[in-house]
């Protein structure tokens, strides 16, 4: 059973001024709070108050599960108060203005600026503008150095957090890495500091120099050199890791999980509950950023995925449900996890979703038993579409097994399948895009093999930008003609309906190269940007190119020289002062060894590589599954690849 909806606390009046504008905006119901779920608190009766706040609307804010978990963790506290804000929209956000309206968290209706802290999730860099619009309408100083002890400490987490110079000046505290345990000595060492009377900056600086994976800016000073790279960003301050360290939550079996997460009043674009079943990813794919930084992998046992699933249901009543990671069929034992929940979940209609499937010998098994209910269609990210390219991304499938998993899955019943693959790669050739073409008509004849109609292909194309903490993070990015060029000569080749290519946009991706590899100077045209209007840049209808250009010309940077220049390997890069687990010399070997088209085997089933992070506690995770070097040379011998625990 769903309780109904929390009882209303104070601030009627902001609440009642909300309302009388509400009439005037798209989607109202995004803006009022009180959803099953959420949770209210007298901020009186609490030691710290946090707003979590998340850079984009309410319909995506809403479906992030990194979102979910620390309003969970927090609010189990007594003492502490977690509140939901997100970006209103366009029109929303004029009305506020003209009515001089505080942007306010969704719970209490309290203005951000109220809060002891402001904590924003980076998910992409497109949401860089939107930070700024929460700061400035949640009545907060937009740059660190104006804000005032009464002002709240604006925290930035997420993978964003690995690529913090752009909006280094804007952010107190970045917190690299896992959450969870972090904002909880977070809330200690505030109470700390008020006990202590410590001024706002001896708080910060307590915080960025005892607790692991927290970057404070303010005490770090960038470097350049006349050809304008960066010399060093060091620490100005004494008792500050001259490189600041992720934090790692070491296992995730017993890890926070919302059952009852609040309940969305509006459609939002994962309506589902939400099942982590592993964090990480080494199968070392070279141009995955998310790969590389959240090492290393943990799991979540069977029976706690079962467990945690069915008090979902129970609770919330809903049935649709992913079991997430990023990429759910290197599980160990994910064919009989699908068994022991369809089992579970017998006669209901509970629709289970595995949103990153991975191509190979496993996936083959799946389809019969993903998305029992709906077959809305099958996601696969093969990438690229031709062996020596895969070999120098080190993206370890094979076609057989995409076209041999695609035919299970018309057999199956599916008449839809989804191709992610991803163009300007380095080291790409024609004939790698006229693979892609290749791959998504074959796609549709084994469905017409099946079925004896061309099944539906639809195929998403995006446009490589090379991030940090990759091993082609030195390379240059394709211009925006280049790819305008190739996505002329994939178009060319489409014939009929049944195949379709949707590609990313160029611009809003030129403008994440930049925001991504970028140094501190960037962030005057972040502001600049914002000023001039700049607005929810990861949506397209939004997204407006001729504001960032006269952002960029009017506080002098080149844009290109952040998103086309190939960086020297013994450069100082703008986020070499944090660290994402893996070392600089590890990437720069996975560079060498792409432009040779050598592999690098998943070392989750394979040997160590000494990527960086911690050998003990990658072994200690896989001993707890019984995973041993044993185990692991019996299956080889015996030609498997993972799937020894099915
Ligand atoms: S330490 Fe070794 S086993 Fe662990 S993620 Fe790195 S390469 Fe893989």
């Amino acid at each position: 059973m769903i309780p109904p909806p929390p009882a209303q606390p104070a601030n009627e009046s902001l609440r009642a001024r909300v309302r009388r504008v509400l009439p005037r905006v798209k989607t109202p119901a995004q803006y009022v709070g009180g959803e099953p779920y959420a949770v209210v608190k007298d901020h009186a009766a609490v030691d710290v108050t946090i707003a979590l706040a998340f850079p984009d609307a309410y319909s995506i804010g809403m479906s992030h599960l990194g979102l979910k978990i620390l309003y969970e963790i927090l609010n189990r506290r007594s003492d502490c108060a977690a509140e939901r804000a997100f970006t209103p929209w366009i029109d929303m956000e004029a009305e506020m203005r003209r009515e001089g309206l505080p942007l306010y968290s969704l719970e209490t209706f309290t203005p951000l600026r109220e809060f002891d802290v402001v904590g924003f999730s980076l998910q992409y860099e497109g949401c860089a503008t939107n930070i700024l619009t929460m700061l400035d309408l949640g009545g907060i100083p937009l740059r660190a150095a104006d804000r005032e002890d009464s002002d709240p400490i604006v925290i930035a987490g997420g993978s964003g957090a690995f690529e913090p110079e752009p909006l280094a000046p804007f952010i107190d505290l970045f917190v690299l890495g896992d959450g969870e345990d972090a904002v909880v000595q977070l809330v200690e060492m505030l109470k700390d500091s008020r006990r202590a009377g410590l001024s706002r900056r001896d708080t910060l600086k307590s915080i960025a120099s005892r607790l692991t994976g927290f970057y404070a800016p303010a005490f770090y000073e960038p470097r350049y050199r006349p050809d304008g790279t960066v010399e060093s960003i060091d620490a100005i301050e004494d008792g500050l890791p001259k490189v600041v360290s992720p934090a790692v939550l070491l296992s995730i079996e017993d890890a926070v999980t919302p059952t009852a997460p609040v309940q969305p009043l509006v459609e939002t674009v994962h309506d589902r509950i939400q099942v982590e079943v592993m964090r990480g990813c080494t199968q070392g794919c070279r141009f995955c950023q998310a790969g590389m930084i959240k090492r290393p992998l943990r799991f979540r046992s069977r029976e706690k995925v079962v467990e945690i699933a069915k008090e979902a249901v129970e609770k919330t009543g809903n049935e649709e449900m992913a079991f997430t990671s990023l990429s759910t069929s290197d599980y160990p034992g994910i064919v009989s996890l699908m068994q022991a929940a369809t089992t579970e979940f017998a006669g209901r209609s509970v629709s289970i979703n595995l949103p990153s499937l991975r191509v190979d010998k496993t996936f083959q098994k799946l389809p019969a038993f993903v998305g029992t209910v709906r077959k809305s269609g099958l996601t696969l990210a093969p990438e690229v579409a031709r062996d020596e390219l895969r070999r120098r991304i080190n993206k370890n499938i094979k076609n057989e097994d995409l076209y041999d998993g695609v035919r299970a899955a018309f057999t199956q019943g599916w008449d839809l399948v989804k191709l992610y693959f991803m163009i300007g790669l380095p080291g790409e050739v024609p004939a790698d895009l006229d693979g892609i073409v290749e791959m998504a008509y074959k796609v549709s004849a084994i469905g017409k093999e099946v079925s004896g109609k061309p099944a539906r292909v639809h195929c998403g194309i995006s446009l490589f930008v090379p991030k940090p903490f990759t091993p082609y993070q030195w390379d240059a990015m394709d211009s925006r003609e280049t790819f305008r060029a190739k996505m002329a000569h994939i178009q060319r080749q489409r014939v009929g309906n049944h195949v379709r290519f949707n590609f990313h946009h160029v611009d809003e991706s030129y403008i994440e190269a930049i925001l991504s590899r970028g140094d501190r100077r960037v962030a005057d045209a972040i502001e600049r940007a914002y000023r001039l209007g700049a607005r929810f840049d990861a949506w397209s209808e939004t997204f407006d190119i001729a504001k960032w250009d006269r952002a960029f010309r009017e506080t002098g940077l080149d844009p290109d020289f952040y998103a086309y220049r190939e960086r020297r390997e013994d450069e100082f890069l703008p986020w070499d002062h944090v660290s994402g687990g893996v070392t600089k010399e590890f990437l720069l070997d996975e560079r060498h060894k792409s432009m040779a088209e050598t592999t690098t085997e998943n070392c989750e089933w394979g040997r160590c590589f000494r990527c960086g992070v911690d050998i003990k506690e990658c072994w200690d995770e896989k001993a707890r599954l019984g995973i041993t070097p044993a185990l692991i040379n019996k299956s080889k011998k015996a030609g498997l690849e993972a799937p020894f625990f099915d």
